[in-house]
């Protein structure tokens, strides 16, 4: 070795000691991002509340946690595979459906797809023109109906039911791909007669088109719904309560799913277990975040919905609180 390289090396070094010393902790921050929904659904105050009490814990663990509104669960996943995202909200069939490779997963399975819990139930929710003439479901045939975006658990729910019921999208005069947050708008602009949407309650996504232009709850039931929930463990059945929305006293018979927060084995376990320890320590504080949260109870949530292992991190934080 020749003296030039010696002393380089050594500068080197000691550069990186002045550098590391004392360093404040926002020189080292680690950016971690949430993949939701829309902003009108419940996904993106999910994400919302799981950052807001990570970054309290900012100046000791260096993460900072950040949302992103996006298409929903299929994006989510698949964002959480290519490494874009660290973690999303996915719906249970569709974590079910990505860890074993079915459905719209199809030889596709990704082994990497970890569970971190799962949040508040998600009932299949189908709202109505008030002067659209229906009051089931099958009333929509020849009519304006926005099945969801690419990208969204709710679309491919959607396609899940109408396969089912032998339809398809030609059935409607029109299956429309908005986003979730257009089509409250859509309805009450007469632009649809009808949306499905699997989502959280309450949600400003049917508070607004019930307030603005008394849009209408109806119910999913009958031997297709039958058929699928005994076919899919997923699958459950739900009612959305009377007068939890404007100009709709009676409860809605329906069925539904679980939101979810998943991951990837990717993601380092330290990481993993801040988030989970920050949400289940300020648990209290979690639950005031959203109405749709009021209900939650840990036992269930590190169980119910999880269809792909659990990630070690958040098994880390269990076992330390004696839950598993
Ligand atoms: N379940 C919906 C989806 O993945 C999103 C619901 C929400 O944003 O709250 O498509």
């Amino acid at each position: 070795m020749n003296y030039k390289t010696k002393t380089t090396g050594l500068a080197a070094a000691g550069l990186l000691a002045l550098l590391t010393a004392g360093t404040p902790a926002a020189a080292q921050q680690k950016f971690v991002t949430v993949g939701t929904g829309g902003v009108t659904g419940v996904y993106y105050a999910v994400g919302g509340a799981v950052c807001r009490l990570m970054n309290k814990d900012r100046a000791k663990t260096g993460l900072r946690c950040s949302v992103e509104s996006t298409g929903g669960s299929v994006f989510n996943v698949n964002a959480i595979k290519s490494g874009e995202l660290e973690f999303g909200l996915a719906q249970s069939d569709i974590q079910f459906n990505a860890a074993k490779g079915e459905g719209q997963f199809k030889g596709k399975a990704d082994p990497d797809l970890r569970a971190v819990f799962s949040v508040h139930p998600e009932p299949f929710t189908v709202l109505a023109r008030k002067e659209a003439g229906v009051t089931k479901f099958e009333d929509f045939k020849g009519k304006r109906f926005n099945v969801g975006n690419p990208g969204s658990g709710t679309l491919a729910s959607m396609e899940e039911l109408l396969a089912q019921m032998k339809w398809t999208k030609a059935d409607f005069s029109l299956a429309g791909e908005l986003k979730a947050d257009e089509q409250g708008t859509a309805l009450c602009d007469n632009k649809i007669d009808g949306f499905y949407y699997g989502v959280g309650h309450p949600s400003a996504a049917i508070q607004d088109p019930t307030t603005a232009c008394g849009a209408k709850l109806i119910s999913l039931t009958g031997p297709a719904i039958d058929a699928l929930i005994k076919a899919h463990p997923y699958y459950a059945k739900a009612t959305i309560p009377g007068g939890m929305y404007a100009n709709n006293p009676n409860p809605t018979e329906t069925y539904g799913v679980l939101a979810t927060v998943v991951t990837s084995a990717k993601v380092s376990d330290d990481v993993v277990y801040a988030m989970t320890k920050a949400v289940f320590e300020n648990f209290d504080e979690f639950k005031k975040l959203h109405p749709a949260f009021a209900n939650l109870d840990p036992k269930a949530m590190i169980k119910n919905g999880l269809s792909a292992p659990l990630h070690p991190g958040a098994v880390k934080y269990y076992k330390e609180k004696g839950w598993m």
